[in-house]
Formats: C-alpha cells, sequence, structure tokens
C-alpha cells in the first residue's frame, strides 16, 4: 500500500474472488459459474446494444425492470438493478449499517460480508452454525442490527424455508433482513413472495448463476419502495451509470427466453444429484445443498490435499484455510462432462491414497 493511503483502510482485508486461471484449465469448477452458455438471443442482444455504446445507458434501467417485474411478480418501482449482487449487498451495508447499527450474519457464510462490514465502517457479529452447518432462525430474533443472510447459504449449499425466513422477519419488525438469493434458482424458494408483506424485506438476486451471465455483472435488489428508494439514493450518489447498456440488452434478452435458464438449472439439478450419488458412493460426506456447488468432505483425505492433487490434474475447486473449512471442498456443478472427468480423477487419487 502506498504511504497516501487513507489509515481508515488500515485493516482492510480484501474479498479474495476464487480463481480465474489464466493458462489452460480442463475442468474449472471453483467459482459456481454456469457451465452452459447464455442462450444465441441474449448474445445477439448484447451484440446489438453495442452499437449504440458512445451514449450513456438509461440510469433507471426502466425496461430491464419491467421484464424483472413481469417475471417476480412484483411492481418495478421495487426493484434496483445493480453491477452484479454484489453491489447490491454493497449498497445495503452502505445504507443499513453504521457505528451504531451492526452487521449480523452466520459465521459460515460468504466471505464478501465481513469485507463490506469493514469497508462501510460497520460492527459485525457473527452468529455460529449449528453443528450439521445450518442456520436456526431462533438465533436472529431480536438482531439488533441489520441481518445478511444467503439462502441458500454459501459454501454449505443449506436453504432455509420460506416459513423459517418469514419467522426472521416477524421477530425482527425493526431490523431490515437482507436475503441473498445468488443460488436460489437451484431449488429453494425464494422470499420475494413476502415483499409485499414486509417492508424490513430486501431480496438480492443475480443473472450470474442461473442465468449464465457471471461475465457481464448484472443483479437487483427486490423491496418495498422506501427500501429500493434508499439504495437508488446511493447509486446516484457512486455511480448512476452503473449497469450498462449490454448488460440491460441481455439482461433483457435472457428473461425473453427464460425457458432457456430455467432448463439449464434443471441439468444442472440432475448433474448434481449424479455427482452427490457419486461421490458418497465414495466415502464423501457433504452437506444437503440446493446450490449449483456442492460442499464435501472425505475421511481419508485432508481438504486442501484433495484440493491440490486435483489441480495438478487440472480440476480447479475451492478451498478456504480457515480451520472451520479446511476439511472441506466446494465444488461447483458443472456439465455432465466436466462432472465425470472430476469423478474420474477423484476416484484415482483415492485408490492411489489405499
Ligand atoms: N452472494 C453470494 C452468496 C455469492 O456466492 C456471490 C458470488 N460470488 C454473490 C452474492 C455475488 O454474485 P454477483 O456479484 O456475481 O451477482
Amino acid at each position: 500500500m502506498s504511504r497516501f493511503l487513507s489509515n481508515k483502510y488500515e485493516t482492510l482485508e480484501p474479498y479474495t474472488p476464487g480463481e480465474q486461471p489464466k493458462t489452460q484449465v480442463l475442468t474449472k469448477l471453483n467459482t459456481n459459474e454456469s457451465p452452459y452458455p447464455p442462450a444465441p438471443e441474449v448474445v445477439k442482444a448484447a451484440a446489438e446494444a453495442a452499437a449504440s455504446l458512445q451514449l450513456y445507458p438509461d440510469p433507471d434501467c426502466t425496461e430491464l425492470r419491467k421484464a424483472i417485474a413481469a417475471v417476480q411478480n412484483v411492481d418495478p418501482a421495487e426493484i434496483i438493478c445493480n453491477n452484479g449482487s454484489d453491489e447490491t449487498i454493497y449498497f445495503a451495508f452502505m445504507a443499513y449499517c453504521d457505528s451504531g447499527r451492526p452487521a449480523v450474519f452466520p459465521k459460515i457464510t460468504y466471505g464478501f460480508y465481513p469485507v463490506f462490514a469493514e469497508i462501510t465502517g460497520t460492527e459485525y457479529r457473527t452468529i455460529p452454525l449449528k453443528d450439521d452447518f445450518s442456520i436456526d432462525p431462533k438465533d436472529y430474533y431480536d438482531a439488533e442490527g441489520t441481518i445478511f443472510i444467503a439462502n441458500p447459504n454459501a459454501p454449505t449449499g443449506i436453504p432455509l424455508s420460506l416459513d423459517q425466513i418469514e419467522d426472521i422477519l416477524k421477530h425482527n419488525p425493526d431490523n431490515v433482513v437482507v436475503i441473498d438469493e445468488a443460488y436460489v434458482d437451484f431449488g429453494t424458494e425464494s422470499a420475494v413472495p413476502l415483499v409485499s408483506r414486509y417492508d424490513n424485506l430486501l431480496v438480492v438476486q443475480t443473472f450470474s448463476k442461473s442465468r449464465s451471465l457471471a461475465g457481464m455483472r448484472l443483479g437487483y435488489g427486490i423491496g418495498s419502495r422506501d427500501l429500493i428508494s434508499d439504495l437508488n439514493a446511493l447509486r446516484f450518489s457512486t455511480n448512476p451509470y452503473n449497469v450498462d447498456r449490454i448488460a440491460i440488452a441481455a439482461g433483457i434478452a435472457s428473461l425473453e427466453h427464460d425457458e432457456v435458464n430455467r432448463e439449464h438449472c434443471r441439468m444442472i439439478m440432475k448433474n448434481r444429484k449424479y455427482t452427490v450419488e457419486k461421490l458418497s458412493e465414495m466415502g464423501f460426506e457433504m452437506t444437503d445443498s440446493t446450490a449449483n456447488f456442492i460442499f464435501v468432505r472425505h475421511p481419508e483425505i485432508h481438504g486442501s490435499e484433495l484440493f491440490g492433487k486435483l489441480r495438478e490434474r487440472g480440476v480447479i475447486i475451492r478451498h478456504w484455510d480457515k480451520p472451520e473449512l479446511a476439511d472441506y471442498n466446494r465444488i461447483t456443478i458443472g456439465s455432465r462432462e466436466q462432472m465425470d472427468i472430476l469423478l474420474r480423477e477423484v476416484a484415482d487419487i483415492l485408490a492411489q491414497q489405499a
């Protein structure tokens, strides 16, 4: 760091994104991207939008919000579009957390939450998971802070039911509850239908995973008009053109062809079931994931060793050195072909251990 950096960032530990390898990788299963490209119509719409890039985009994302509203059955005024859902979450930290109002989130969850807390000067309180890695809604009653919960949680993939989310909302009428639904489309019930009844609920979704647009950076938040207007105040105070023309066009086209996305999700869920079965047969233990990733460990090989050996064979998965996670790896569910490569290499590594 230079000698000029503000000392308010002295303790900042930036988020570490999963590796995006520059060299040839056979099988990339480390950052929960979709194995399937977007529909050709989405690519075409993005290319057509590129012809008008001399012009700024619509800062209100009017057409895109209308398209999202139609799919989600909410009013466009209840939607804010952002540069990936990370940005929506960042705005929520800016809007609803400060030195007097802490952020509250599970001890094991998406690694960006503590970073957003740090950069917004927010105290935060983490709540341990139960022994089976699940979240107990009771731990979030009267949280005295702004709650952030990924549903399903990351990296465990374990979901809360809609009733459990509602339970948390009911017990926090004066706290904002942010439900991060990055992985909701792979088998978890969305909390969006609760938005009309709870003015303290902000649901965050993304085009990155189930809609195959991680490279685009497009996400959105759904909440009461008042919450959305808070977030817009911050957006217009930082970057009103945060969603570019290409993203707007691709997002609309993606929703117009949402049946393609839904079919991709179905295929991923099928591949998940297949991978879970095969890995279980090999002695792996894992959480019951409803995400496009699984969280696994094997009694006979440490998480970091399996990660390293797979990497040598061109298969990249995600490993964390934190003590409570080190035994485990998170494996993104890819295509059937990718999963067969993973399974073959894992079987071979285990056979060499024996
Ligand atoms: N929430 C969770 C739980 C995630 O894992 C991710 C992806 N890293 C995000 C939000 C952010 O996704 P994006 O910014 O690509 O929309």
